[in-house]
C-alpha cells in the first residue's frame, strides 16, 4: 500500500490527490495546471509517476482519476489534514489557521503518528475542516 508510513508522497503529490479527490469524474491535466499555476508538461510528468505508482488511472481524452489504492491514499492524506488540524486548535490556532499551518508540515508526518493521535485524542469524528475516519490500523492499537 502507499500509505504504509506516509512519507511516499512529496507535498505536491499530497496536493495533487487532494485535488484529484476533490472532483467527480475524471480530471484533465489542464485543469490540475490551472489549479495549481505550474506548467501542463510539469503535470504530465508528475500523473505518470503516479499511474506509475498505482496511485492514478488513465480515461483516454478524459484525463486522470484515483485508482482504489488512490482513493484510500486520498482518504489517509485527508485523516491526517484533519487530525494534525485538530491537533493545533488544542493548543490556540483558530480553525483558519490550524488548516492552514497543518497544510505546511503535514506531508512529514508518519502514518504511524497519526494513528497515535488519533488513539490518543479518543478517535474523534469531526475534525476543523470535515468528518475524521478511522480504520482498522487507528482502531486497534
Ligand atoms: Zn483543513
Ligand atoms: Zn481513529
Amino acid at each position: 500500500m502507499g500509505t504504509d508510513t506516509g512519507f511516499e508522497l512529496s507535498p505536491r503529490k499530497v496536493d495533487y490527490i487532494k485535488f484529484i479527490n476533490g472532483k467527480s469524474g475524471p480530471v484533465k491535466t489542464n485543469t490540475i495546471a490551472d489549479g495549481f499555476g505550474v506548467d501542463p508538461s510539469t503535470i504530465t510528468k508528475t500523473m505518470a509517476e503516479l499511474a506509475g505508482d498505482g496511485l492514478l488511472v488513465y480515461a483516454p481524452y478524459h484525463g486522470v482519476s484515483l485508482s482504489e489504492k488512490g482513493k484510500i491514499t486520498a482518504q489517509f492524506l485527508i485523516k491526517r489534514h484533519r487530525i494534525l488540524a485538530l491537533a493545533l486548535t488544542h493548543f490556540g490556532l483558530s480553525h483558519e489557521q490550524a488548516c492552514r499551518e497543518a497544510s505546511r508540515f503535514e506531508s512529514y508526518v508518519s502514518k504511524d503518528a497519526i494513528d497515535q493521535m488519533c488513539r490518543a485524542m479518543g478517535h474523534p469524528n469531526k475534525g476543523v475542516c470535515g468528518d475524521i475516519t478511522h480504520d482498522d490500523s487507528c482502531l486497534e492499537g
